[in-house]
């Protein structure tokens, strides 16, 4: 049986992709507020507990890396609910919202205009 690469996988770009686990669900696959029954699969990984995000990146600002949106019962608008965010190798922390990810005008904790919520910004 041939060893697969578990997780490095290549696209015609060759972008290297990554499976991590889904933050929203933490990786069970099962609605995180369990709302309409507990058998609901997680809407941001579709129930398969994992995700795949493009490398390098970054724990999300904006929320923390909990994968929900600080103050709503939804996924995090910056990383659906992933907890990471992919993030440019010469990214510099954004200077708007001082790399929290979170808009400084925002009354709510929508994310930042600057760095869509990632903390992070590059040209
Ligand atoms: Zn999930
Ligand atoms: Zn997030
Ligand atoms: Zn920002």
């Amino acid at each position: 049986m041939t060893q697969e690469p578990k997780f490095a996988i290549s696209d015609p770009q060759s972008a290297i992709w990554q499976a991590v686990p889904c933050a929203y669900c933490q990786g069970t696959g099962r609605d995180r507020w369990e709302l309409l029954s507990p058998l609901s699969l997680c809407s941001a990984c579709g129930g398969r507990g994992s995700q795949l995000v493009q490398a390098p990146y970054r724990t999300c600002a904006h929320c923390a890396g909990d994968g929900a949106h600080p103050h709503l019962r939804v996924t995090c608008t910056t990383c659906h609910g992933l907890g990471v965010v992919y993030v440019p190798a010469d990214a510099v922390p954004c200077g708007r919202c001082d790399g929290r990810g979170v808009d400084p005008q925002s009354e709510i904790d929508l994310a930042c205009l600057l760095c869509g919520g990632s903390g992070w910004w590059s040209a």
